[in-house]
């Protein structure tokens, strides 16, 4: 998927996605002009036969596309980065597969970078290339509103390696498996793919960060030379970029929480859990995420435990031997010379946290 983020996006096919069979389609703008297409410009990320995107009336922003195509679509605008369209004239009438929630594309995305030491400054264009491969591998599957924001900070992190989160989250009510008093709170990055909106608390905030020491980036991490195709061999020694990215954004679509990482105990009073911590389940012998759907396939997810740092918010632990020890949100090892990709899992665990998902989910 090509992303022009630059001059923000307009999201071509989303939410109510274009008739899969539909030749044509008006596109109504809302508050932004098209600047960079050339009438009959090729929209060079969908498939299919090619899609050409005309300028109908300027400047009243209708274009029109003709084509039949089924991926999303970015093209970029003058409008701010959410100024894009919503309004898809021919409703899906194509089925929802079976494993997701809605059949949208790919979330739409836009990286920015700050580097305030200029500390990494070399790096900029391969990180936010690594960066934006590992969104598109989350959006193979993951759908949703508006335009997610990310921006990529360099300094240090609590680990000195890579951290990624959410910015914010939003209370949404009491928890609905911890005992009262309890807040329930979800993740921006979820708010955003579900509603497309802000935090309406700090608008205009990129919805994650993710943080790369400079170190970390300098001495283990590995470039790939073509992101997309991911098909060169990793270095011995070195840790894929796209994967710990994938890795780090895992954390920002929900799995982290407020749980002590030593007594996997809820936070002191005012109890606030994320919706992933109200679907851990901590018994004397075991600690697992047990939400509804993930449990449905796979059973209890037994969590890491013997980590300091990685413990809850990951799953696999050496004690107790699963499936999972080598996936995407190991909490035991991240290996050199791996490529690492989202799993049905990861998956599962995100759509049990309400993130919206589309096509059909890949096996574990
Ligand atoms: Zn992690």
């Amino acid at each position: 998927m090509t992303t022009r983020y630059v001059h923000g996006s307009l999201i071509v096919r989303f939410g109510a996605p274009l008739h899969k069979s539909a030749s044509r389609q008006v596109i109504v703008l809302h508050g932004a002009t098209i600047v960079a297409e050339a009438a009959g410009a090729a929209l060079g990320c969908c498939y299919g036969p090619p899609v050409v995107l005309r300028r109908l009336v300027f400047p009243l922003s209708l274009v029109l596309v003709l084509g039949s195509f089924a991926g999303a679509c970015t093209v970029s605008t003058a409008g701010p980065a959410d100024a894009g369209v919503r309004d898809a004239a021919i409703p899906d009438a194509g089925p929802i597969p079976d494993d997701a929630d809605a059949a949208g594309g790919a979330f739409a995305y836009k990286v920015t970078v700050t580097d305030p030491q200029d500390l990494l400054t070399a790096s900029h264009v391969d990180m936010v290339k690594c960066l934006e491969a590992a969104l598109d591998e989350w959006g193979q599957y993951v759908t949703g509103q508006g335009v997610l924001t990310v921006e990529l900070r360099v300094g240090a992190t609590a680990t000195n390696r890579m951290s990624g989160a959410s910015t914010s989250s939003i209370s949404i009510g009491t928890c609905k498996n911890t005992p009262a008093p309890c807040t329930l709170a979800q993740d921006q990055a979820i708010h955003r793919l579900q509603t497309g909106k802000d935090n309406k608390a700090q608008p205009g905030v990129p919805d994650i960060a993710v943080t790369v020491s400079p170190d970390y980036w300098n001495k283990l991490i590995w470039v790939d030379p073509d992101p997309k195709a991911r098909t060169a061999t990793v270095p011995a020694d070195k840790l894929d970029a796209i994967s710990v990215f994938t890795h780090e954004l895992g954390h920002a679509f929900g799995i982290v929480g407020y749980r002590s990482l030593d007594t996997y105990a809820p936070s002191a009073a005012p109890v606030f859990l994320s919706l992933y911590d109200d679907q851990v389940v901590v018994t004397a012998d075991a600690l697992t995420f047990e939400g509804p759907k993930t449990k449905a396939e796979f059973g209890p997810i037994p969590l890491t435990r013997n980590n300091t740092t990685q413990n809850v918010y990951h799953y696999g632990d050496t004690k107790t031997k699963s499936p999972y020890d080598d996936a995407l949100m190991n909490g035991i090892v991240y290996k050199y010379a791996l490529r690492y990709r989202v799993g049905r899992v990861d998956l599962r665990i995100l759509d049990d946290l309400g993130v919206p998902l589309r096509g059909t989910l890949p096996p574990q």
